[in-house]
């Protein structure tokens, strides 16, 4: 019988986050996979756990996973760990976990510490819809398309970003999405100088113009504002005369009362407010 695939969470810096599930798991199963086996090894240590360990990792993390797969075939149950958190959020256990699962072997996660819930949950943004991004893509390409997503998002936007990249997506964010959105940038979450600290993408510019980036971080976005993308999208039609707007829906076969309607609704104004405008347009 094929073994188990425990994906376990593990403290993001205080070790009082464990939970009694995941240390009963790390001690039961046969092997330990761990993103960092020196963090791990702490961890252990501390617990006073001995378990063997191996490493799996961003640079190992598609053969390794045929491997281990081998080991959960012979029934042995194996622990996933990463580097902190929840593994397969932004880490290598997302990959041995679909691996796993097409595979038919059984995969459970044993819940606790998660970077980006943590940030969420003290930031005070809406939490009842959110769109986690993780990190933006290193492909120059992919990295444009994600941010250029993100202009119409208008659920709260999550992020995780290290210390050396926070300017640089700071001013992408700035540039893609105005200088006064608001911004909860989180840090050193759960340790002793933990940080939430509230701000606008302008301000947090120049807060970190003065103050250097330390430690890994989240960020926790405001949402597009929905009257403000419906107002943007009406006044994108300022630009376009009212006849020519009209020859779209009227050449899509549509009747003059219809196309009326429809380019009432595209630039946010009433079918009478376009009826009139139409008058003095062919009046001169
Ligand atoms: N699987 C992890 C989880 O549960 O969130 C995340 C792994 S990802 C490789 C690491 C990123 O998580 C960091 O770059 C940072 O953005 C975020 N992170 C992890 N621990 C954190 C902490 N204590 N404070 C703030 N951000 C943290």
């Amino acid at each position: 019988m094929n073994g188990t695939l425990y994906l376990v969470a593990t403290p993001i810096g205080n070790l009082g986050d464990i939970s009694a599930r995941a240390l009963e798991t790390l001690r039961s199963v046969d092997l330990i996979a761990a993103e960092d086996t020196r963090n791990t090894v702490r961890l252990l240590n501390h617990f006073e756990i001995r378990k063997p360990l191996t490493s799996y990792h961003e640079y190992n993390k598609y053969d390794k996973a045929e491997v281990l797969i081998g080991h959960l075939r012979r029934g042995e149950n194996i622990a996933c760990v990463s580097d902190a958190g929840t593994p397969a959020i932004s880490d290598p256990g997302e990959v041995l976990a679909a691996r796993c699962i097409e595979e038919g072997i059984r995969v459970t996660s044993i819940p606790g510490a998660c970077a980006l819930i943590t940030a969420l949950t003290m930031s005070g943004m809406p939490a009842r819809r959110f769109c986690f991004e993780g990190f933006l893509p290193s492909d120059k390409k992919e990295h444009k398309r994600i941010l250029s997503q993100l202009v119409r998002e208008e659920r709260t936007i999550i992020l995780y970003e290290a210390p050396h990249r926070l300017k640089t997506t700071l001013e992408e964010l700035r540039d893609t999405l105005g200088g006064s959105r608001r911004i909860t940038l989180c840090r050193e979450l759960t340790k002793r100088y933990e940080e939430a600290i509230p701000l606008t993408l302008d301000s947090a510019l120049s807060y970190y113009e003065e103050n250097e980036p330390r430690g890994e971080y989240v960020l926790i976005l405001a949402g597009a504002d929905p009257a403000a993308l419906a107002e943007q999208d009406h006044r994108s039609w300022d630009t376009v005369p009212l006849e020519e707007h009209m020859e779209i829906y009227l050449s899509k076969g549509m009747t003059r009362k219809e196309a009326m309607k429809k380019v009432a609704a595209d630039r946010g104004l009433s079918r009478r407010d376009i009826y009139r405008a139409l008058l003095q347009e062919e009046n001169g």
